[in-house]
């Protein structure tokens, strides 16, 4: 058994696999089998001294390079990533549990997307514009912090790297602790494509002490941040110490609002699709189905009906639509999350806090649909990040409203209706990031990031790039 265990005993920094300072190493859990998958090294702060120490000797030669040589750089990358989408596909699917085609489309597709969105970008991006007398100038920031969740363990950390080594930036990379293999592989596809060493070095450990390293380091310029709420918000404590820049993408808590003259049909579809997406751990999901309160025993027929459509299984089984959670610990959060609905007297309309019949091994929940939810409850208020939907009634649109920004998040949301007009006037008054308008679709370009606690800053596109940028103004 042991034998099949991939050991990775090093970290990537400047270029080069050396070892770690520690002994200490991190087993990383496949949530299907419950076994042991592989172990990483337990990085220390004297590993990451190391690594800021490469990414900051890198950061001259790579800002000085010319825009169409990281747009080549990106665009081999993207190309590098399509070749071996399999492999990290089923990577993904072993170490978090995503189902296959999922990981495959999703997961790896995204990012390969938005590998090639930024060498899209770069040749006709405006570094530098002209205000009065002035040349305003945009240069990069410097030395980067990134550290990434497990959720989709490519695509976060992409976001990143994309946009910071498109701005000329070099990178620290923690990966999350739980998922940290595919961001193995992304470096073996940055040392195929020949990144100079130094602008992007791998360390893997635990966030309070690597990542709290990285936040502290007195020579790292900016950290980027995704993860929950209270790591970001001791990612921002730390980070003050030295007044570096840091963007938070943190939480959610979306609301999908089913205004009256809505395609109930195809919200209630749509709706159940992006709730249980990665069985409920996306930071997006629209977990609070708001609908109109003399449609709500229909709608909750309806969701009920389509969720039985959601088949939990082994993620390499192709019929899987729901792979189990990424840990234990997630798992047992979320039922404590389902418990939680029962004591306070949600309705429980589908699944449970129980293990599903037929899957002893593996971190799985049943898909839940809590129904008659008010605002107030936990379950409308947290986010639990698992396969949970609740619905939410309300009286009109105003109350809609209310519902839909009463929370402390603001990342995401939905809104439907038969008149567009309509639904882009409410889409306006959520407090909150993105908003698709009657299931409008991503796009990997515009904008994305939260409103409130669901963080501080953009990724993606335009935007992402220019939080990596530093502005400088030359008057003349
Ligand atoms: P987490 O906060 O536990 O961990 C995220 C990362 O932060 C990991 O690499 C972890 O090691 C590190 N970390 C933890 N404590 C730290 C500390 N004190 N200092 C520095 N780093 C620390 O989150 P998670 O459980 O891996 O991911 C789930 C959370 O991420 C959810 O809340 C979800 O909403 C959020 N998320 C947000 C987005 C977004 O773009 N807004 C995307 C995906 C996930």
């Amino acid at each position: 058994m042991d034998r099949d265990v991939q050991r990775k005993d090093a970290f990537y920094i400047g270029g080069a696999w050396v070892d770690p300072a520690g002994t200490g190493v991190i087993e990383v859990i496949d949530p299907t089998t419950e076994q042991v998958l592989a172990t990483v090294p337990e990085g220390t702060p004297a590993d990451v001294d190391r690594a800021v120490a490469a990414a900051r000797a890198a950061f001259g030669l790579w800002a000085a390079t010319t825009r169409q040589e990281r747009a080549d750089y990106l665009s081999a990358l993207h190309l590098t990533i399509k070749a071996r989408a399999d492999e990290f596909a089923r990577t993904i699917a072993a170490e978090m549990g995503a189902p296959l085609k999922m990981a495959s489309r999703v997961q790896t597709g995204i990012p390969a997307t938005v590998l090639r969105s930024y060498a899209d970008l770069l040749p006709s991006y405006p570094f530098e514009e002209e205000i009065g007398n002035s040349l305003v100038v945009r240069e990069p920031v410097g030395v980067v912090g990134a550290i990434t969740p497990w959720n989709y363990p490519l695509h976060q950390v992409v976001a990143k790297v994309a946009a910071a080594l498109a701005a000329g930036c070099t990178i620290v990379l923690k990966p999350s602790e739980v998922a940290p293999l595919t961001a193995f592989l992304l470096i073996e596809a940055c040392a195929a494509v020949g990144l100079p060493p130094g602008v992007l070095n791998l360390i893997t450990g635990y966030g309070p002490v690597v990542g709290e390293a990285i936040a502290a380091h007195p020579d790292v310029d900016m950290v980027s941040f995704t993860g929950s709420v209270p790591a970001g918000k001791r990612v921002a404590k730390v980070a003050a110490g030295t007044v570096k820049r840091v963007t938070l993408e943190l939480g959610g808590k979306s609301a999908n609002v089913l205004l009256p003259d809505a395609d109930f049909a195809t919200a209630v579809k749509v709706g159940v699709a992006y709730a249980f997406l990665n069985s409920g751990q996306t930071c997006t999901a629209w977990t609070r189905l708001l609908v109109p309160a003399d449609r709500h025993d229909e709608v909750t027929a309806a969701v009920v009906e389509v969720v039985a459509g959601y088949p939990l299984g082994d993620p390499f089984d192709e019929t899987t639509r729901l792979g189990p959670l990424a840990s234990a610990a997630q798992r047992d959060r979320v039922r404590g999350y389902i418990r939680t609905g029962l004591a306070e007297g949600a309705q429980l309309a589908a699944g449970g806090p129980e293990q599903p019949a037929g899957l002893d091994t593996g971190y799985f929940v049943r898909p839940t649909v809590f129904a008659q939810v008010e605002p107030h409850m936990t379950i409308a208020q947290e986010e639990i990040f698992g396969p949970v939907l609740s619905v939410l009634p309300y009286s009109d649109e105003a109350d809609a409203l209310r519902i839909a920004n009463g929370t402390i998040y603001g990342l995401a949301g939905g809104v439907w209706s038969a008149d567009p007009d309509r639904a882009l006037a409410f889409a306006r008054k959520m407090r909150t990031g993105q908003v698709d308008i009657n299931g409008g679709r991503f796009n990997p370009v515009a904008p994305f990031g939260g409103y409130k606690q669901s963080g501080a800053g953009r990724e993606l596109g335009r935007f992402g790039l220019e939080e990596f940028c530093e502005v400088k103004s030359l008057q003349r």
